[in-house]
C-alpha cells in the first residue's frame, strides 16, 4: 500500500518540471510556499481543520515531504491528476489558512495560523440571508410578458423565507423586504452583521434565445469560467466596477478571506443546481464561477442563483404562479438540506 503510494508520488517527476517549495515559522503564522519560473494556474481543492489541498494546473510536479519541521505543517503530499497536480498540505493542529499569490518570481504563498482556542469548527446553520436580486430603479430583467426580474426575485425569497424558517427552524433574513434600490456592498454588510451562516442571492436569468430554461447556480471566483459567465457577472454586477483578478489589491485580500468558505460554497451551489435542474427538468449543467460583486464582500459561504429565465415566456406564465414557484422553492430547500449533509459527513 504504502510503496504503491511512494510509486504514485515519484512517478510524475519523471517527465514534469518540479517547483521549488520551502516554508518558515513566523511569530503568530507560518508559510509555505511554491515558487514557479512562470505564473501558473491554480485551484483550491477541499480542505478541512487539518489539511488543505492545493491543485496545480498543467504539468508541475512538488516534491512530497512526508516530515515537514515545521510548528504547524506536518507533510506535504502530491499526486498527479487529471489536468494537475494536487498538493496536500497537512497541518499538526486545527488551523486557518489563507491563499494568495507573489509575482517575481511567481510564488504560491499559503499562510496558516492555529485556530483561536474555543472557535473550533462546527457547522450549525442558524442564519441564512437571503438576498432578492435588484430593487428600485435597478429592474433588472425583464421577461417578454412584462415580469421585472426585481418582483419576481423579491416574491420568491419572501415565501422562501416562510419555508425555510418553518422547515428547518433557521432565522431567515431578507437584504430587501420592498422594492427598494439596495448597493451590493449594503447587502453583504447586512449578511455579515447578521453573522449569517449562509448568503444566497436570488435571480432570474435573461436569454435572447426564448427557449432556453432552467438554473444557473454560481460561486464566486476572481475568475470567470467562460464568456457567458463574465457577461453575467458584468450584468448583475450592475455596473458597479467589476474588480479585475489579480490587479485589484481589494479583490485579493477579500479573495483571502473568501477562499474559507470556497469549498462550502461549492457545495452548497451544486446542491442548490442539481435539485433545481431536476425540479424544472432540464439537464444538470453544473455550477458556474463568475466574479460577482454582490458575493465579493460575504464572510461566509455564499452563492448566487439564478433559479429560471423569465425570458422562456413558458416558464414567465409558470413563474407568476405560487404552486410552480413553491416546487423550485422546495428544490432549494432540498438543496440546503443535502449541503448540510454533506458537511457532516
Ligand atoms: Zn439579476
Amino acid at each position: 500500500m504504502r510503496k504503491l503510494a511512494l510509486f504514485l508520488l515519484i512517478f510524475p517527476l519523471l517527465w514534469t518540471a518540479e517547483l521549488k517549495t520551502r516554508w518558515a515559522d513566523h511569530k503568530g503564522f507560518s508559510r509555505f510556499v511554491i515558487e514557479a519560473p512562470s505564473p501558473i494556474q491554480y485551484s483550491i481543492g477541499e480542505y478541512g481543520e487539518f489539511f488543505l489541498q492545493i491543485i496545480l494546473h498543467g504539468d508541475h510536479s512538488i516534491k512530497p515531504t512526508p516530515s515537514v519541521d515545521s510548528r504547524i505543517f506536518s507533510a506535504v503530499e502530491a499526486k498527479r491528476v487529471e489536468g494537475g497536480t494536487l498538493v496536500l498540505i497537512r497541518f499538526r493542529k486545527s488551523s486557518l489558512w489563507k491563499v494568495f499569490e507573489l509575482q517575481d518570481p511567481f510564488r504560491i504563498v499559503v499562510d496558516v495560523r492555529p485556530r483561536p482556542q474555543g472557535r473550533i469548527m462546527k457547522y450549525a446553520l442558524r442564519t441564512v440571508v437571503l438576498d432578492p436580486g435588484h430593487g428600485g430603479q435597478e429592474e433588472g430583467a425583464v421577461g417578454r410578458g412584462g415580469t421585472k426580474e426585481k418582483d419576481l426575485a423579491l416574491t420568491f425569497c419572501k415565501e422562501l423565507k416562510v419555508l425555510l424558517e418553518s422547515r428547518l427552524g433557521v432565522r431567515v433574513i431578507l437584504t430587501r423586504r420592498d422594492d427598494s434600490f439596495l448597493g451590493l456592498d449594503e447587502r453583504t454588510a447586512i449578511a455579515n452583521n447578521a453573522k449569517a451562516d449562509l448568503f444566497v442571492s436570488i435571480h432570474f436569468n435573461y436569454s435572447d434565445d426564448p427557449t432556453v430554461k432552467g438554473p444557473e447556480t454560481y460561486f464566486l471566483s476572481s475568475t470567470a469560467t467562460d464568456r457567458e459567465s463574465r457577461l453575467l457577472a458584468y450584468k448583475e454586477n450592475m455596473g458597479e466596477i467589476t474588480r479585475a483578478p489579480n490587479t485589484d489589491i481589494g479583490l485579493i485580500l477579500w479573495d483571502m478571506a473568501q477562499n474559507q468558505y470556497l469549498y462550502q460554497s461549492s457545495k452548497l451551489a451544486e446542491a442548490i443546481q442539481q435539485e433545481l435542474a431536476a425540479e424544472i427538468g432540464v439537464k444538470n449543467r453544473g455550477v458556474k464561477q463568475a466574479p460577482f460583486a454582490v458575493l465579493m464582500g460575504a464572510t461566509m459561504p455564499a452563492v448566487l442563483v439564478e433559479v429560471d429565465f423569465i425570458s422562456n415566456p413558458e416558464e414567465e406564465k409558470l413563474l407568476n404562479t405560487p404552486e410552480y414557484r413553491r416546487r423550485l422553492e422546495e428544490a432549494i430547500l432540498r438543496g440546503l438540506k443535502k449541503y448540510m449533509g454533506s458537511l457532516r459527513r
